[in-house]
């Protein structure tokens, strides 16, 4: 079976998040249930190195945006077919957003022309290739099932998963003919989102299935608490409305062979991860002899992640001797709640600002615990690494989070299942009780080793889940 992925993110080689983990793993793990995928990505300035070594294979003169020519390039082992449109994609910084933070004014015609070239491969085919499901990913690709509809030749299937329902990809009702968009589909049954065009929207219409990353957000997003206004939208859906969870790529998340480790280790060395944690310490200019445990984050900066909570809670991390190392970016009002910290408690308290892989990996494999204070959280990945590395997640009950972590409470303790710490009350006294809880397990080293190698033995690849896509995709092909 042949699918085409369209995103707008792909690790390794663009990436602000999670959508990228998963676009860049799944069809490695697909491969192995004969599944043949291309991944159409835009051509950002990170791809445009890689266009001279692909070729040509379609152009288009009238995208949303103008003119963009398609490249098919193998990298990384993967199949990427990219839209090289430098008007809409040869910008520098982050994908989505200018320099300075803002939103490019022209969003809507940059991933209105990804959607509309997906559309086309999927129709037409590109260099005898022709998908029988095409795959979109977030709102950014949102609309190619609605593309798909709109045209009178017979499509492919489509399949839509969301990875964070709060980005919805919402414009003025102005820009639907700039699209291309029927105007008889601007109705709340269609296109509509409360009198503008939604993309996320449209696509939950359209797609023949739709997916999100775990099954308890699947059940939360059908709820006004978590559907962020799409959930009547859901309701109406839930037919063809599945979660499946994420998983991850064990190779490149592998502690035993990880190259940015100073010491690889695996279930049976655990001693060797003070390595590591020297090493951390060394960067953030943290105590090297400190005993207590040490915390890490890895985060997006946001409210999302709980993060404004968790920083009211340093001063209780340092007070019963533990140690905080945070890699993060984004709103600035946190970030400057954890500078501040940093200076209040230097060496206990360490911050990279920035966003930076390596690093990343070394926090999983030097420190003992990872905070995720969610306030929603779609999957989660930062949780399943810890597990991976036998670095104890410390997560809010909610979303995929939920679902991948087993709380250290008693009966999991004794049948010695228990993989992390699961609380309810995303504020600092909510933190602050399960941070004791931690304390007090971590003190009992026995204990704790037994919950390191308990998540170690969880599986987090994809095995399960690609089953899972292959299963969904043979249903919708018959
Ligand atoms: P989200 O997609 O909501 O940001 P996930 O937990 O699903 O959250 O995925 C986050 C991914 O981004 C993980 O791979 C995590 O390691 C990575 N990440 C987040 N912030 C940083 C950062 N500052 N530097 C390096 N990697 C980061």
């Amino acid at each position: 079976m042949k699918v085409l992925m369209v995103a707008s993110e792909c690790a390794p080689f663009i990436k602000t998040g999670g959508l990228a983990d998963v676009v860049g793993a799944l069809p490695a793990a697909l491969s192995g249930h004969d599944i043949d995928c291309r991944i159409l990505l835009p051509a950002y300035p990170s791809l445009q190195p890689l266009l001279s070594d692909g070729r040509q294979v379609a152009q288009y003169d009238d995208l949303p945006g103008g003119f963009g020519q398609l490249v098919l390039v193998t990298a990384e082992g993967v199949d990427l077919l990219l839209l090289d449109a430098p008007q809409l994609f040869d910008r520098p910084g982050q994908p989505y957003s200018t320099p300075d933070g803002s939103d490019w004014p022209d969003n809507h015609l940059r991933f209105g022309a990804l959607a509309q070239a997906a559309a086309r491969v999927a129709l037409d085919g590109v260099a005898a290739w022709r998908p029988d499901i095409v795959h979109a990913h977030d709102w950014q690709a949102a609309l190619t099932p609605v593309y798909l509809k709109q045209s009178d030749q017979k499509a492919p299937k489509s399949v839509l998963t969301i990875h964070n329902i709060a980005f919805q990809g919402r414009f003025g009702a102005h820009v639907l003919s700039e699209l291309g968009l029927r105007g008889d589909w601007f109705h709340p049954e269609a296109l509509e989102f409360h009198g503008d065009l939604g993309f996320l929207k449209g696509g939950l219409m359209f797609a023949d299935g739709i997916t999100t990353v775990s099954p308890n957000y699947a059940s939360e997003i059908l709820t006004p608490q978590y559907g962020m206004g799409l959930e009547g939208v859901l309701q109406s859906r839930t037919g063809v409305l599945s979660g499946i969870l994420n998983g991850i790529d064990t190779h490149v998340w592998d502690p035993s062979t990880d190259p940015a480790l100073a010491r690889g280790y695996n279930a049976r060395s655990l001693g060797r991860k003070v390595e590591n944690r020297a090493r951390i310490a060394q960067r953030l200019g943290l105590d090297p002899d400190a005993s207590g445990p040490l915390f890490c984050v890895i985060s997006r900066l946001t409210e999302q992640k709980g993060l404004d909570a968790l920083a009211s809670t340093v001063p209780h991390i340092v007070k019963h001797g533990g140690q905080l190392a945070l890699l993060g970016s984004g709103d600035a009002t946190i970030e400057q709640a954890f500078k501040d910290a940093c200076q209040t408690f230097p060496g206990s308290v360490g911050a990279v600002f920035g966003y930076d892989e390596e690093f990343a990996h070394l926090l999983q494999g030097g420190s003992d615990a990872i905070l995720i204070p969610s306030r929603f959280e779609p999957c989660g990945l930062t949780q399943l690494y810890g597990l991976r590395y036998g670095t104890l997640p410390v997560v809010a009950r909610t979303g995929g989070l939920a679902d991948t972590v087993i709380d250290a409470n008693v009966a999991a303790l004794s049948a010695e299942c228990a993989t992390g710490f699961v609380f309810d009350d995303v504020s600092a006294s909510g933190i602050e009780a399960v941070l004791n809880r931690v304390f007090d397990r971590f003190a009992e080293k026995g204990q704790w080793q037994m919950m390191q190698r308990a998540a170690m033995r969880q599986a987090v690849g994809w095995d399960q889940s690609a089953l899972a896509y292959t299963q969904l995709y043979q249903d919708l092909t018959g």
